[in-house]
């Protein structure tokens, strides 16, 4: 597999260069130079293959011999150990869960999927591998559970104190061994400030070997679309094939796998994007003018982004041709308001609890069924997160039918440890440099 740059498609990369580089230095994102459809007698017979084996052969058709069949084979058993299921709500509609692995979001998929390409390539007796990463929530412990106990990593992460909900705090603190956690007396802005200027920093660099552990990474798109060709397997196994996905968006990194998985052959009829009011991509869909904003905050506060870091990628795959575009995707916008009506109404009529996020992409399927009444297709909406990672948004009878799942209280009787740093980056790099093993 190579990969060229968004920005410049002559620029040709392997697969481990863009891994451990995340970005070109011309600020594009990484494509494959390449997208092979998989073969038609595949998809014909999709039903037939469970999760892990779905993976293999999407992944070994992008990647090529980037990674031998046996390795390859290992590292996705190893990283996609949990399920993903399509489940039922009514004839019609399926919610996807995607909450089912250590951090109880769709993240894992990614994070637990690069943190183990990147151990394969560091085998060979390379420098330990430094992750630093900002996170005001869900990317740090999707991140540091990725890469426990991962070989030659070590994961520094930082969030703003007292601003993380209580079950991502311990996602974030419990793990020792190769993660620390840092909690900044700050923003999150201020825990991304220092670490891009740790990543601006020679002598920083010049120690150690430091990468981010950003979601623009190639290696956490990748295994974002197993679970699209896996969903669709499990549709087409109860006789249903003609699919839309609803997708909660917000760095448009989990539509675009969608995306690249209809580029590699899914059929799928249409997928939405649904957004909270952070919505840079409903308003250039319906308008042509592409104007990122700062971003606003929400309950679905894991979209908001003002500027989609992907939406380039998706521009990319459709060689920036908008009304292509527009035969395939869809966006809607919903406010904290409409969110919550959402959240009841899911509850009420079918009976699920989902998270804000979730709920906007339920939302974004009913406003679609009400501007197309002829199309009959099996809607699924993805539940990006399990509803227990944000308690504060549920009235008091709805919170109480959301179970905590046996990962996070096993987490509750783990000491928690984090070091407490100003955001003030002298005393960062002091630290960093002080911890040199
Ligand atoms: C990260 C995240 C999203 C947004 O996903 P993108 O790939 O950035 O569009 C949605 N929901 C939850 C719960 C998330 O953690």
């Amino acid at each position: 597999m190579k990969l060229y740059s968004t920005n410049n498609k002559n620029l040709r990369v392997s697969f481990k260069e863009a891994v451990f580089n995340s970005m070109p230095l011309d600020k594009g994102l990484y494509m494959p130079v390449e997208i092979p459809e998989l073969d038609a007698d595949f998809i014909q017979n999709i039903e037939q293959y469970a999760l892990p084996e779905i993976a293999y052969k999407v992944a070994s058709t992008l990647l090529k011999d980037e990674i031998p069949a046996a390795d390859l084979k290992a590292l996705i058993d190893d990283a996609i150990n949990f399920d993903a299921p399509a489940v039922k709500l009514d004839d019609k509609t399926f919610v996807l869960e995607l909450f089912h692995g250590p951090s109880l979001a769709f993240k894992d998929f990614g994070a637990r999927f690069m943190s183990r390409v990147m151990a394969y390539f560091l085998k060979d007796g390379e420098q330990l591998l430094d992750v630093l990463v900002a996170t005001s929530g869900d990317t740090g412990g999707a991140v540091a559970l990725g890469f426990l106990g991962v070989p030659n990593t070590r994961v520094t992460i930082l969030y703003p104190e007292g601003k993380v909900s209580p079950i991502q705090e311990l996602q974030l603190t419990t793990n020792g061994c190769n993660i620390r956690a840092i909690e900044v007396k700050g923003t999150f802005d201020d825990c991304q400030a220092l670490v891009k200027q740790a990543f601006a920093d020679e002598e920083l660099n010049a120690k150690f070997r430091l990468t981010s552990a950003n979601s623009i990474n190639i290696s956490r798109l990748i295994p974002q679309t197993f679970y699209y060709f896996n969903t669709y397997a499990q549709l087409k196994k109860q006789g249903l094939n003609e699919v839309i996905f609803s997708v909660p968006s917000g760095n448009f990194g989990n539509i675009g796998a969608g995306l690249l998985a209809y580029k590699l052959g899914l059929p799928v009829k249409q997928f939405i994007a649904a957004t909270n009011i952070n919505d840079t991509v409903p308003r250039f869909l319906e308008s042509g003018i592409y104007q990122t904003r700062p971003s606003s905050q929400t309950y679905s506060n894991a979209m908001d982004v003002g500027a989609p870091s992907n939406w380039i990628r998706i521009m990319d795959l459709f060689d920036q041709d908008v009304e292509k575009l527009k035969e395939v995707v869809t966006s809607y916008r919903f406010n904290d308001e409409e969110t919550l009506e959402g959240i009841k109404d899911l509850d009420e009529k079918l009976n699920y609890v989902a998270c804000p996020h979730t709920a906007i992409a339920y939302l974004a399927v009913e406003k679609y069924r009400e501007e197309n009444p002829t199309d009959e297709s099996t809607a699924v909406f993805l539940s990006t997160a399990h509803a227990c990672k944000f308690p504060d948004i549920f009235p008091a009878d709805i919170a109480a039918k959301i179970d905590i799942p046996a990962q996070v209280t096993a987490l509750e009787s783990l000491p928690k440890h984090a070091d407490k740093l100003e955001a003030n980056f002298d005393e960062f790099k002091s630290y960093l440099l002080s911890k040199v093993d």
